[in-house]
């Protein structure tokens, strides 16, 4: 992965597809303890999370679609929407207002890669901009093809006892009821040969008993995949979720993961490193494409080899 080269956009990459060692393909990282308020900034993360600007080649399997990403300020939502537009897609991102820094970075990727950016942003616990996000989108890139569902909140409580009904409801609110009212409006807007990709975790098979509230989220998202994917397939509407592993995103900096455990975040999988949210962008990108037109209420796991039911 040291080679870069040019390709069509112009933008310096390194090419993904190489092959290689994958327990080596991607530096095991070792993060020192840190910490940033909620939501975080991937440009203070350190190291900062690899989400594609020098690693992710395009190869045009999205020409011409068009697609929102929620939370694709950073991490594994920052990869998605930079790797669509690296794949030919004009890409909204959705994102919270404090994350503009963030976001700029991906606006700029997705600018330098010919093709159209739009930046909305907003709190889904606000029911006016969660109920008016898709059709922003829509009107910005005149048209929506793809909804990708990836905003995501996670924050650690030792005991039930310290998990308040308040951050359940925002944890059950962000992750999983922002789905419905999203996925609603998207259909609005979608014909035969779009595609809904929602982002779960290997949380809902093997839940952390710190995560109480995030990890049911998670389970919830997949079944409501794979209930959606029947009721809309006779309209050549697929959907489907991708179940990442443990993917070094600023997500674990902000309160995700106990400080202690960050040097060895991921270390424990299969694969023996944390996965980088460039890795997950492959998985999306088949989902959304073509490719994957007789897979339906699928859920792709990208964890490092955990084995999952
Ligand atoms: P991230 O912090 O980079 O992304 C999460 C995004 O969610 C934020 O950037 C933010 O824009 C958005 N968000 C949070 N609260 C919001 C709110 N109230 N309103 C609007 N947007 C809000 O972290 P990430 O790890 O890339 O997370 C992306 C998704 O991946 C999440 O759904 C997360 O649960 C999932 N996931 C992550 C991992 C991992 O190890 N990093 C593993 C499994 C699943
Ligand atoms: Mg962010």
């Amino acid at each position: 992965m040291t080679d870069t080269e040019k390709n069509s956009t112009g933008v310096p990459q390194t090419d993904q597809l190489a092959g290689g060692d994958p327990t080596t393909a991607f530096p095991k990282v070792s993060p020192p303890e840190q910490h940033q308020p909620e939501p975080g900034l991937d440009v203070r993360t350190e190291p900062v999370p690899d989400i594609g600007l020098e690693t992710y080649r395009g190869l045009g399997r999205l020409e011409g679609r068009r697609a929102l990403v929620t939370g694709g300020d950073s991490g594994i939502g920052a990869a998605v929407a930079i790797a669509f537009a690296r794949e030919g897609a004009d890409v909204a991102i959705a994102y919270l207002p404090d994350e503009e820094e963030d976001a700029r970075r991906v606006v700029r990727a997705i600018e330098e890669a010919g093709r159209t950016a739009v930046a909305l942003p907003g709190d889904l616990m606000d029911a006016e901009y969660r109920t008016g996000l898709v059709d922003a989108a829509a009107e910005g890139l005149g048209g929506l093809d793809i909804l990708v569902n990836n905003a995501g909140k996670q924050v650690i409580r030792e005991r039930l006892e310290d998990l308040t009904d308040e951050q359940v409801d925002q944890t059950f609110q962000v992750n999983i009821k922002s789905m419905f009212t999203l996925c609603r409006a998207a259909l609005r807007h979608m014909g035969p040969g779009s595609t809904i990709i929602n982002t779960t975790s290997v949380q809902a098979y093997e839940p952390n008993p710190m995560l109480l509230d995030y990890a049911s989220t998670k389970a919830a998202i997949n079944n409501f995949t794979k209930g959606l994917a029947q009721q809309v397939a006779e309209r050549g509407i697929r959907v489907n979720a991708v179940a990442p592993g443990p993917v070094w995103t600023v997500l674990q900096v902000t309160a995700g993961q106990p400080k202690d455990k960050l040097p060895v975040f991921g270390q424990n999988t299969p694969l023996g490193r944390a996965g980088q949210p460039v890795e997950m962008a492959p998985a999306y990108v088949f989902l959304a494409s073509p490719e994957s037109s007789y897979v339906s209420g699928e859920t792709l796991n990208a964890n490092g080899g955990t084995p999952t039911p």
